[in-house]
Formats: structure tokens, sequence, C-alpha cells
């Protein structure tokens, strides 16, 4: 029997719009508590940067998203969209560039949300402070939250769903390296989140640590201004040696020391004097209002117990995250899971299969050597994921062009190769979908 369930949506970013749509869409009832003023999540540039600049400090007032002013997505329009609704192909009288610029991507979700009348779900200015089961009953949560008073105080509200849908995002607590003799390097540390432009850095010589997205952007953003930037990797085959085409970067080992005398050192025993280090080292998994009685706990940035990264087995499926998705079609596929799951035309396994399965996963990634804080990295499971969800909610198969377009991009990025946005315009991006489509 099909059945309509009464569900909360933390979070108004593309996961929570994408959920509240494939909830709505499935008959459930929602209702989407978002903490800011407006749709967009991390798609909303913030110029405002938070007091402490590596985030350490819990005393802060914390800004949600780590948009940089030149931010360009790293993926192409055709990855940017959600399987039935594309992102525009050239945005009107816009920008004709493959890879957008950020303020279109927040133009697009706020076009979503329109469309879908998403927006009349949403109750902006609500923070949530607490989710919490009601008399240890998986099917009824209470939801505390605070709506920032215009001119007055906070008025506090308690509201009770059947099921919730955390979608509060993870790219705003920041992680960062442990460096050996950091605490007396003289220098400024700031990690990416807090990165908008690159003047501050003007004739400054700069440390990037990291090799995924960030890294490579800031890296280059920075440069235009910088004396030097200098890009430590843990990618095992890089050696020191200057870039190609860049008069200012250079790349090496990962950082193995700093010292009082401004010195930064990396493994293979280079060092330069450095004023500046950037942490691109990502971000760590935060949920401060959810209170499951240690069924799902944080360690060492691995959330779990997750089937599947989305439900915890003993709380399935009346709990559910958008936790490992970053492309929108992944969070369209996971939510139309969980939206199916909810209204019982999908089962799950049982809650002693879905914790095997999460066992047996942990037990992979242990064997080939992944540490805990990459788990919802999906590494074996990349390619196969999407496929995985799109059959379990019933789906036809993801186009295949979708993931060979999404693997390059992540290659591109990884080998440092530049202009990689500037080379692969639309037309060189249309030859891939037609060959796939092809065969
Ligand atoms: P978010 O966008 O972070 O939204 C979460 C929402 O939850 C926010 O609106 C926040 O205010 C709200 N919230 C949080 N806590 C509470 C609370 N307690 N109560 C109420 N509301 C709350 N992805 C791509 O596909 N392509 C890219 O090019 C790309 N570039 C990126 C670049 C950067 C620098 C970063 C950080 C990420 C990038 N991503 C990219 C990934 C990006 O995070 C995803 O595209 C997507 O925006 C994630 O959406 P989300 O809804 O999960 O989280």
């Amino acid at each position: 029997m099909v059945q309509s369930v009464h569900v909360a949506v933390i979070g108004a970013g593309a996961a929570g719009l994408c959920a509240a749509r494939e909830l709505m869409r499935e008959g459930h009832t929602v209702v989407v508590f978002e903490k800011s003023d407006q749709i967009g999540g991390t798609w909303k540039y913030d110029p405002l940067t938070e007091s402490d600049p590596i985030g350490m400090d819990p005393t802060r007032e914390v800004v949600h998203s780590s948009l940089y002013l030149s931010l360009r997505t790293n993926l192409p329009r055709q990855l940017m969209g959600f399987l039935d609704y594309p992102f525009p192909e050239n945005r009107e009288n816009g920008d004709p560039r493959t890879f957008p610029g950020h303020e279109e991507v927040l133009w697009f979700l706020n076009k979503f949300a329109d469309d879908f009348g998403i927006r009349e779900l949403i109750r902006f200015n609500r923070e949530v402070l607490r989710i919490e089961r009601v008399d240890g009953r998986n099917d009824k949560w209470v939801i505390q939250s605070k709506s920032r008073g215009g001119g007055g105080g906070d008025s506090l509200f308690q509201d009770f769903f059947q099921a919730v849908v955390v979608c509060s995002g993870h790219f705003t607590e920041p992680r960062i390296a442990q460096i050996p003799g950091i605490e007396k390097w003289p220098g400024f540390q700031i990690h990416s989140h807090s990165y908008r432009v690159p003047e501050p850095f003007r004739n400054q010589s700069v440390v990037v640590i990291g090799f995924g997205p960030s890294a490579f952007d800031i890296s280059r953003d920075v440069a235009r201004v910088a004396k030097e930037v200098h890009i430590a990797t843990r990618n095992p085959n890089v050696k020191s040696a200057k870039l190609a085409n860049h008069d200012n970067i250079w790349q090496h080992p990962m950082v193995k020391c700093a010292s009082e005398d401004g010195l930064v050192v990396f493994e293979d025993g280079s060092s330069v004097s450095a004023d500046v280090i950037f942490y691109c080292t990502g971000y760590k998994y935060n949920y401060p209002f959810l209170e499951t009685n240690g069924i799902v706990t944080i360690d060492g940035n691995r959330v779990g117990p997750l089937y599947k990264h989305v439900f915890p087995p003993a709380l399935a499926p009346w709990l559910s995250s958008s936790l490992q998705a970053i492309i929108f079609q992944k969070l369209e596929l996971q939510s139309k899971w969980v939206a199916r799951v909810l209204s019982g035309k999908v089962l799950i396994p049982t809650e002693k299969e879905m914790m095997n399965y999460v066992e047996e996963y942990y037990q992979r990634l242990e064997n080939i050597g992944i540490p805990k804080h990459r788990t919802h990295y999906l590494y074996f499971e990349e390619v196969g994921y999407s496929q995985w969800l799109a059959k379990e909610s019933g789906l036809p198969p993801v186009d295949k062009w979708r993931e060979s377009m999404y693997a390059e991009c992540m290659k591109k990025i990884g080998n440092m190769e530049d202009s990689y946005r500037e080379q692969w315009d639309n037309a060189y991006w249309e030859t891939i979908i037609k060959g796939e489509s092809s065969h």
C-alpha cells in the first residue's frame, strides 16, 4: 500500500530543494526548514568571512557558504542540472561558457524552486536546533527550531514529523592538515572556506595544501597577484617542479613541517619561505542538531552507520541524509529513492542486512587502505552508485556519458591540467554524448 508521510527537510540548498520536489511528487507532505533567508545554500555567495580564518574557534559566527568570487563550476553545464530539468545550454543573454559561474547556479536553483512550487514549502530564517525521536519511536520526530527575530528576540518552535531528511550541507566546517611546528610558524593561515578574492595575497609567497577542485582554482586565482604559489599535494607522483605555462606556480609533495623562521618544508626536503598557508583540505561533517542516542555518530569524519550513505539502518527509512552526493544528479536519484522508500513503493533490506552491508563496505575500504575520513567518497562505488540508485527506484539506467564526463573532469583537476574549462567547449562534449548514445 502506498502511504503518504509528513516529512521535514532540513536545508534549502540543492539537496533540500530536490528532496522536497521528489517527496512532493510521491504524495508526501513536506516542510523545509532553512536557517537563512534564501534558497541556494552553498551557491549563495557571501562576501563575509568568519573571524577565525581556519574555523577552529567554536565561538565564531559561522558563515555557511564557501564560494569564492571567481568560482566557476568544476563540472560542465550538462552535469550541473537535474536529470529531468537540465541546466540551460547557454543562459539567455548570459554566459555562453560550458562551465558557468556560481551566480548562474544560484539563478538555476531559484528557478527550479519556483517551477516546482517548492518556495511555498520553505520556512525561511528557521534554524533547526534539535532533531530527536519522540518516545523512542522511529516514525515520530520532534524538531525544535528558532526563528531569527527581526528587531526583537528569537522565537522558538516545536514541530512534529514522521520522517526527517537532513540536507544541511557539508562544506562549511573546515578540516585542516596537522603540520609539525605550525604553532611557532609566524605566517597567516587560512582555509579555503574563508577565501573570497585574491587581492589580500598580493606579492605574498603562498603555500596551498590540497589537490581537489578548490586547491586547483584557488592556486590559479591567487597566482594572478601573489609573488609565488606552491601547491603541496599527497599525490604520490608529484615531484617539486614549476608548473608548465606558469611563471609563479610550483607543485610539491606534501608539507613535512613549518618552522619559526617562516620556512615551510616539503617531504622531498625542498622548502620555501612563505607568508601564507592555504588549507584546501576539505570539510568536516557536522550535525550539531541531531540527537540519536548514539545511533548515528561521526567518527574520524565517517558518519555512520549509513546504508548506501543515506539511511542509518536502525532508523530507516524515517531518518535519511543526502550526505554523500555532491553532484545534483546524484542528489536527485537519492531523493527519488528516499521518497519511494517512504511511500512504500520501494523496499529496503532488513536492519541486519543493511548493517552487514555497511560493515562489509568498511572492511573493503580498510582492505585497500582508504582512511575513515574518506568513507563517503565512493571509491569503488563511484560508477555503479547512480545506476544502483536508478535501478532501485525503478528508473531507467543513467546515461553512461554522464559518468564519463564526471570522471574526465576529476582526472583533469587531479592532474592539475590547466585551461580544461576553456578547452572543453560545448562542441567537445556533444561529441562525447553522441559517441556514447550511438553505441
Ligand atoms: P548546501 O548547499 O550547503 O545547503 C545546505 C542548506 O542547509 C543551507 O541553505 C543552510 O543554510 C541550511 N542549513 C544548514 N544547517 C541548518 C539548520 N540547522 N537549520 C536550517 N537550515 C540549515 N558541486 C557541483 O555539482 N559542481 C560544482 O562545480 C561544485 N563546486 C563547488 C565549489 C565549492 C567551493 C563547494 C564548497 C562545493 C561545490 N560543489 C559543487 C558541491 C556543492 O556543495 C553541491 O553542489 C551542493 O550545493 C550541495 O547542496 P546541499 O543542499 O547538500 O548543501
